[in-house]
């Protein structure tokens, strides 16, 4: 059934597509659960690898650049360049990854969430709701210079101010045998737009927001971390909050590391790069899958762009070119599309396209909660061996029927 009179989404929304079997659940989930619905306004960006590979990588920023301008976007995971995808799509070059070039635009962060659902039930016993991880993608070991360091000697840390003034110098260690250095920087103005980009996603979700650093033993560099969150948080944030019954709450990353376990989730953890990069790798194994995680890249101007955590998965899509029928799951894609129809609709004003959205995360909920899911689940489900596996097309279908008796 196709509605009669279609809901109307009223602003553009920016849609990249994608690769491999990503792009096949993509064009799946349009086909079935939103276009026989919706009147969308979609500008269209096709971020396929051999399209970005023959316009230099213009349509990744293009794409970019219209998330700015619309507000909202929607991207099907996409294929990072290597070698061995040169060679596989005759590729002029190995492009940047689209979500790197993505985020630089943007300057934003990525917030990832678990879908809950009640027979895939978390490691941890106590989160009863999503526990969101917000990781800063700036800096520290990841942008770091090391030194092997062979024998006796000193090394020093050293500031060389442009103005020409005074330099400032410390000594780190006076080594006496072999051993290693290290340097990391961050910069005032990335934390600052990290702080509020996680201000900005965990007023929109309400969610109380905890960031965690270890002040107490790095007291210059974790504590500018630290300060410029609850500077952030005073001047921009606290009066919305209190206005809305949340909280900020800084404490130290072994104290909220061991809170995590006794939460019942339901916050935003703001992670520096190195503990999110850790963190969210626990916490996506502890909540079930990889395809049952959604990720949101939020500009600190509050533009959102909506995307599954997972790739394209690319076993599946090798399967899928020979012709055999696969399990592929596509919910963290279908909620992809369904933040950002919410999101849309918060904006334009149009509660039915967000009441559709709703009822179509219900539907994919019910379906699996009813015991018709995809193999992946079936593997960790409560269920066990009653629960059905099904093939992608068939799991799309079921989602659907459910849809339809609540439109
Ligand atoms: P992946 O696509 O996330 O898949 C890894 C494995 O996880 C799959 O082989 C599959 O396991 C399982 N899996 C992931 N999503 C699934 C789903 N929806 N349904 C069922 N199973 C799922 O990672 P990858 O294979 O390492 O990477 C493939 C490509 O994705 C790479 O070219 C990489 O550059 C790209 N990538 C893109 C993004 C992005 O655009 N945001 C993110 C990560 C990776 P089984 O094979 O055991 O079934
Ligand atoms: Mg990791």
């Amino acid at each position: 059934m196709a509605l009669k009179n279609k809901i109307n989404v009223k602003n553009t929304i920016v849609e990249l597509d994608g690769d491999e079997m990503t792009r096949i659940m993509w064009e799946m989930t349009k086909e079935k659960l939103l276009t026989p619905y919706l009147d969308m306004d979609l500008e269209y960006y096709d971020l396929h690898i051999k399209h970005r590979d023959e316009t230099e990588d213009q349509v990744t920023r293009a794409a970019a650049e219209a998330i700015q301008k619309h507000g909202i976007g929607v991207k099907c995971a996409t294929i990072t360049a290597t070698q061995e995808r040169v060679k596989e799509y005759d590729l002029k070059q190995e492009t940047k990854s689209p979500n790197a070039t993505i985020r630089s635009i943007l300057d934003g962060t990525v917030f990832r969430a678990p879908i809950m659902v009640e027979n895939i039930i978390p490691a941890n016993r106590n989160w009863k709701k999503p526990i969101i991880i917000g990781r800063h993608a700036y800096g520290d070991v990841y942008a770091n210079q090391e030194i092997r360091v062979s024998g006796p000697g000193r090394t020093e840390l050293t500031f060389i101010p442009d103005d020409g003034s005074q330099p400032v110098t410390k000594v780190i260690h006076q080594f006496k045998g072999p051993g290693i250095v290290q340097g990391i920087h961050n910069t005032d103005a990335s934390i600052r737009s990290f702080a509020a980009a996680c201000f900005a996603y965990g007023y929109d979700r309400k969610v109380d927001v905890w960031f965690s650093a270890k002040d107490t033993i790095s007291k210059t560099y974790d504590t500018n971390f630290k300060n410029i969150f609850e500077a952030e948080y005073e001047s921009n944030w606290k009066a919305k909050y209190d206005a809305a019954n949340l909280s900020f709450f800084y404490t130290l990353i072994d104290d909220v590391v061991a809170r995590i376990m006794k939460t019942e989730g339901g916050v935003l953890w703001a992670c520096k790069n190195y503990d999110g990069d850790v963190m969210s790798d626990m916490l996506a194994s502890a909540y079930g899958s990889l395809a049952l995680m959604t990720s949101v890249l939020v500009s600190p101007q509050g533009f959102f762009m909506y995307e599954a955590a997972h790739g394209t998965v690319q076993k599946h899509y090798y399967k899928h070119l020979k012709g055999e029928k696969t399990s592929t799951n596509p919910m963290a894609i279908l909620f992809a599309w369904t933040g950002c129809l919410k999101k849309r609709g918060e904006l334009d004003g149009t509660p039915d396209v967000s009441d559709f959205a709703a009822k179509l995360e219900e539907a994919a909920l019910e379906t699996i909660e009813n015991g018709t899911m995809t193999g992946d689940l079936v593997k960790i489900s409560t269920q066990g061996e009653s629960a059905k596996a099904v093939f992608m097309e068939e799991f799309f279908d079921a989602v659907k029927a459910r849809l339809e008796s609540k439109l």
